[in-house]
């Protein structure tokens, strides 16, 4: 079986520059929904983690080459979320009458340095999430929580509550 590379056919998002892993196992839509992203937003887009293995869950989306963690050096992070969510949302990004919203998952990390950032997984199905990586809030606002993930409204508007 021959694996499709998409690489050839976007016009921003790079093979050697950015991080994607193993680009044997990168699967060929990720290249072409981040180029669209990167046009979108009109501004860089860095791609920090793409088909990685090490690190994630075995039954995520970087080991199945199907997620990359992403962000946007020059938006401020609610911008960027904007766009992203306008992006998964918009008509014209649907495949065989899905929205890509329908497709994919999407976490939003506000932490990340220097700018929070996102992942973004062509899965198949919905999957929303947030990660708060501020030790402090979780403690105070989740005492019993023993892991930082929380719902992707809930890491709004923690974002939102510390005014950065
Ligand atoms: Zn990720």
């Amino acid at each position: 079986m021959t694996k499709q590379s998409s690489f050839d056919k976007v016009e921003y998002v790079d093979s050697k520059s950015d991080d994607w892993g193993n680009k044997d196992i990168v699967n060929a839509m990720m290249p072409l929904i981040l180029d669209r992203l990167r046009k979108k937003a009109g501004t860089p887009l860095v791609i920090t983690r793409g088909a990685h293995i090490k690190g994630h869950n075995p039954n995520g989306d970087h080991p199945k080459g199907w997620g990359a963690d992403i962000y946007f050096p020059k938006l401020a992070f609610l911008n960027a979320v904007n766009i992203v969510e306008d992006f998964l949302l918009s008509e014209e990004n649907s495949i065989y009458g899905f929205l890509l919203d329908d497709l994919c998952s999407l976490g939003i990390y506000p932490d990340w340095k220097p700018v929070g950032g996102f992942h973004l997984g062509f899965r198949g199905h919905k999957a929303r999430w947030g990660r708060i990586d501020n030790k402090d809030y979780m403690d105070q606002h989740y005492p019993d929580r023993k892991h930082n993930y929380v719902s992707l409204g809930t890491a709004l508007n923690y974002f939102n509550s510390i005014g950065v």
